[in-house]
């Protein structure tokens, strides 16, 4: 890391380790498009109890042996990448390879991008279109440039960019980034805002359903939310978001948008619930349909107990770096949140905690980020631009030429962070009007 990058690291392409480590996996949830190929049986072995998990939190059955080829992109620049936001090396290969990756993030979204964790939670392989993968390497240094100019910006954080080739050729191109949220922390609920109005929404009736469901913009001011900072904390957010949005204009990217997760100190973990539920069947309790809830989250094993199950096998194949002593299995999510000690925004508790007018802590910590930021205001952009123009409102719709986006998105965030004082302040203003 000692040594200068030049022009020729931003664009090596090279083969990968990661092929070694992967092939040596009886089974890989990450492109498990297995159509097209023809599994060879295995012998169960002791590692059957290991093997990734599905978006259920079931086994995956080991059934096929692939061989799949990985591709590194401008392997050094990520490597500086990643130090300036402060991963340790060994730390992200352990996270990443060998027998401990990836549980499923549900089904694709819209743009048909999948989404895996890894096993301890704390990155994102987000599968991404060639349009972006080579919008992404055009943009490089600029992107690093920021960083390392910005070392907090909210803007996503690129660890790796990978492609694999599958045995039959198919190709797929990938990302490895932050997961914005904790491993040890129940995030309560979750906003993905653009500042934009139309069709963002989500059904709130659905929620009962889906309780953690990433709600929109219009959910957010349905809710009159806001984003509680007190005057300290709000200048650094504000200040920090205006600068990334800055470069996201000047590169021609839109379609972003402000991930935010909250935390709810005063609603604390689901390992809180749990204890609850257990006491709530006790013999003799009364049983209600939230119970029924309640025993089905008993069920799937929660984010904490598989970074613990993942913490357990590292360190059995780590024994070359012994654990410090007296570290207790308990202990683990604060060294979770110690890992991104440092950067700003996850100063607390690996988020923002909200704050008062007064810049005292308030009851919420917030996890906040700029994603799915490599959209290109290209071709498809503009298209989408011109039919929808034709019917909606143009300044509300989502797709808009990236200045406009850039300024809607900002004043939009701007406008929705205050601290809960100001608030009352602005409603009591509005009132008098
Ligand atoms: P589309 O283009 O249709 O918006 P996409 O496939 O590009 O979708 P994203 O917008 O990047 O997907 O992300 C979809 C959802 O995945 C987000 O709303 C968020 O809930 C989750 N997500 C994405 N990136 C992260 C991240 N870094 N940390 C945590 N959650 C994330
Ligand atoms: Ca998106
Ligand atoms: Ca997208």
């Amino acid at each position: 890391l000692d040594r200068e990058l030049t022009d020729a690291d931003f664009n090596v392409k090279q083969k990968s380790t990661f092929d070694m480590y992967v092939n040596s996996l009886p089974n890989l949830s990450i492109f498990h498009d297995h159509s097209c190929l023809t599994p060879t049986p295995l012998k169960p072995s002791d590692d059957a109890n290991i093997l990734p998990l599905n978006s259920t939190g079931n086994e995956l059955v080991p059934s096929a042996k692939y061989d799949f080829k990985f591709k590194d992109y401008a392997p050094w620049v990520f490597r500086h990448l990643r130090n300036a936001f402060r991963l340790d090396p060994a730390d992200y290969l352990m996270s990443l390879t060998g027998k401990y990756i990836l549980s499923e993030l549900g089904s694709p979204g819209k743009s048909g991008s999948f989404f895996y964790f890894s096993r301890d939670y704390k990155y994102i392989i987000k599968t991404i279109h060639h349009a972006e993968h080579k919008f992404l390497r055009k943009i490089l240094r600029e992107y690093y440039k920021h960083v390392t100019e910005n070392p907090n910006t909210l803007l996503s954080q690129f660890y790796g960019l990978h492609r694999v080739k599958m045995p039959y050729g198919k190709k797929i191109h990938f990302v490895v980034m932050n997961n914005l949220f904790p491993p040890h922390r129940d995030v309560h609920t979750t906003f993905d805002l653009k500042g934009s109005t139309i069709g963002r929404d989500y059904r709130e009736e659905d929620l009962a359903k889906n309780p953690r469901a990433t709600l929109k913009d219009l959910n957010w001011l349905r809710r009159k939310q806001n984003l509680e900072l007190g005057m300290q904390k709000k200048k650094l957010f504000l200040e920090q978001l205006q600068r990334d949005v800055a470069l996201l204009k000047k590169l021609h990217i839109m379609d972003y948008s402000l991930l935010v997760g909250i935390h709810d100190l005063s609603r604390g973990n689901d390992e809180n619930l749990r204890g609850k539920t257990l006491q709530v069947f006790n013999p003799g309790g009364e049983k209600s349909p939230e119970d029924d809830l309640q025993a089905s989250l008993l069920r799937t094993p929660s984010k904490l107990e598989n970074y613990r199950k993942a913490k357990e096998l590292r360190q059995m194949v780590q024994k070359e770096r012994p654990v410090p002593m007296g570290q207790a299995n308990d202990q683990m999510p604060d060294e979770a949140a110690e890992d991104r000690r440092g950067l700003l925004f996850n100063q607390d508790d690996g988020g923002f905690r909200a704050t008062h007018e007064d810049n005292e802590p308030a009851e919420e910590i917030y996890y906040l980020g700029v994603i799915d930021c490599l959209t290109h205001y290209g071709m498809i952009k503009k298209i989408e631009h011109f039919w929808k123009g034709l019917s909606n409102d143009k300044s509300k719709i989502s797709a808009l030429p990236p200045d406009q986006y850039g300024d809607r998105f900002y004043h939009f965030i701007q406008g929705n962070t205050m601290s809960a004082e100001e608030a009352k302040r602005e409603r009591a203003r509005r009132d008098q009007e």
